[in-house]
């Protein structure tokens, strides 16, 4: 349905071709003739460091290992879970290469988690970290008909399992993953976990094309800053579609370079910024605020710094005002985006819009819609449509979320924002029932699931509650109970803990229940019997407006 109030990018177009495979983009165009021997990624825990031919040709090598060693074809997935390295970011080239597909779990995650992952994608490959074999093996096991793939390690050995890259080596080199007779948006080239607006997390299907988009719209939007001059320090997972598409990506395809840590901690982030003279710092608002926070930023050189970008989650205008004093009036960028639009939704570049997430991103159109989704007036909180060359596929084998997330052609994403008269827009609430916890997402339903089963607990609700001290969302619980209410305070006290204690044992930890459990005589509901969440929460509507 065509509409007359549809927002469109005001930032070129660049043209997205459609007959070319994600590697073969990245080996074609090189849009700042970097040289083939400059080093482009390092880590901080492996020694290991890659130049920009060498990442290419060792693709095209490793990616004949996988297919003498696994068979690996178009259509297959490839399933991989570790903390950040350079090898890492080999393994998703050389993959692609194959033309089989990635899909990029969390090493953080559970069995459970894992047997969910699993049944979606059913890999015929995984790659871990040694130390997840334990839990990715069971998981596996009970993974209904599926055959125990064959599993290898990454960033470490174990006992009669092949690593990789070492016990993979070929001499010979794998012609690239060749789509010039095809279209690109239908193969999937990764394949990415995102609760959406509801559920529990489904597999994102990004295609080629997609990820073709958003590197070359990235690029026509801020030129100036994603460029091969660029010098960072990264420590966001490579499994979420911040780290995928900024360091795996779009670092790898300009020949910026970066420095990935293996786990975050705001000393060595600094110190690495420092010691690297890095002109560029990617963070999350919890990191700002940290940084904000640190007496003593001041010890650190961090004069090279001339860019902040800050996506993922609300950044607040104090902190903003704060790192601009601490960096010398650094811009500082925010870049709003899902998993579902690889990142790439809106970005802001003219900084002193401070409160603004930014502009629609390049080749994106846009629609704020009230709840029968008809188009509100400029300027009217809505919930923000989407269609652009970034917006997934699909979720893979999941058609029910799919058309759930999909109207008339326009994506769903679940954020309420506003335009202001010039283009800029404004996040004001969240309609959809997703947690943020410093960047990563925490799916309320599957603590919900957990909560109700244990034995006390009737009904039981659970939100995002702002925490002012760690500057992000936290998951906080209120449930009714089975049984009579504890009278005593410290009663109900020790039955929280209990209750929290139970759901937290059972997963990964940036899911913990770090706002506690509150327990309530009743729980807010309509008449049909929904809960009414934002009842619930005084504090987190506190958060939005505080922007
Ligand atoms: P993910 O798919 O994990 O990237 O999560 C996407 C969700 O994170 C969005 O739908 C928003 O609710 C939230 N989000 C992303 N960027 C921002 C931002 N700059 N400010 C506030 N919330 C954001």
């Amino acid at each position: 349905m065509e509409n007359s109030r549809i927002y469109r990018s005001t930032y070129p177009a660049p043209h997205i071709p459609t007959d070319i495979s994600l590697s073969q983009f990245l080996s074609d165009y090189n849009p700042d003739a970097v040289a083939s021997d400059k080093v482009i990624l390092e880590d901080n825990w492996s020694d290991h460091s890659v130049t920009y031919g060498e990442l290419r040709f060792r693709a095209s090598q490793d990616a004949q290992g996988l297919r003498d060693f696994y068979n690996l074809n178009v259509g297959d997935v490839v399933a991989v879970s570790a903390p950040n390295s350079v090898d890492h970011v080999l393994l998703i080239h050389s993959v692609l290469w194959t033309g089989a597909t990635l899909a990029l779990l969390n090493f953080l995650s559970t069995e459970d988690d894992f047997l969910h992952y699993f049944t979606i994608c059913r890999p015929k490959l995984v790659v871990i970290d040694p130390d997840l074999y334990g839990v990715v093996f069971k998981a596996l096991r009970r993974v209904q008909s599926l055959a125990v793939p064959h599993i290898i390690t990454i960033g470490g050995s174990r006992p009669n399992l092949r690593s990789y890259p070492s016990d993979l080596e070929s001499h010979k080199a794998l012609p690239v993953f060749d789509l010039s007779s095809s279209d690109n948006r239908n193969h999937t080239a990764v394949i990415c976990f995102s609760s959406g607006t509801s559920g529990k997390p489904k597999g994102v299907e990004l295609s080629h094309y997609n990820l073709i988009a958003s590197l070359s719209g990235i690029r026509s939007t801020d030129p100036a800053f994603y460029n091969s001059d660029s010098r960072g320090v990264f420590f966001a997972p490579l499994c979420h579609i911040y780290g995928l598409n900024t360091v795996g990506l779009m670092g790898v395809w300009l020949g910026a370079y970066t420095m990935l840590m293996k786990r975050y901690s705001l000393d060595e982030l600094l110190k690495l910024s420092s010691s690297f003279k890095a002109n560029t710092l990617r963070i999350v608002p919890s990191i700002a605020l940290a940084m904000a926070k640190e007496a003593s930023l001041e010890s650190y050189d961090l004069s090279s710094i001339k860019f902040i970008m800050c996506s993922g989650a609300v950044l607040q205008r104090e902190v903003i005002a704060t790192l601009q004093r601490k960096f010398n009036q650094a811009p500082i960028f925010q870049g709003y985006g899902m998993t579902e639009t690889n990142i790439a939704t809106l970005r802001s570049h003219e900084w002193s819009r401070v409160g603004s997430v930014g502009r629609l991103f390049a080749n994106v159109q846009a629609r704020i819609v009230d709840d029968d989704l008809n188009d509100v007036d400029e300027g009217q909180d809505g919930e923000m449509l989407v269609r652009g060359p970034t917006v997934f596929r699909r979720y893979l084998n999941d058609p029910t979320a799919t058309s759930q997330t999909f109207h008339d052609g326009w994506m769903r994403t679940g954020d309420v924002l506003h335009f202001d008269g010039e283009g800029f827009l404004y996040l004001t609430d969240r309609k959809k029932d997703l947690i943020k916890y410093k960047g990563f997402q925490v799916s309320p339903s599957e603590l919900e699931g957990i909560l109700t089963s244990h034995p006390e607990v009737d009904e039981g609700a659970v939100c995002a509650v702002w925490d002012n001290n760690e500057g992000t969302e936290i998951p906080t619980a209120y449930v009714k109970l089975r049984h009579t209410v504890p009278t005593d305070i410290q009663g109900r006290v020790n039955m929280a803990i209990d209750i929290q204690t139970f759901v937290n044992t059972k997963v990964s930890s940036y899911k913990r229940l770090r706002g506690g459990v509150h327990v309530l005589e009743e729980i807010p509901k309509t008449a049909s019997g929904k809960i009414l969440k934002r009842l619930l929460l005084p504090a987190r509507s506190g958060v939005i407006k505080s922007l």
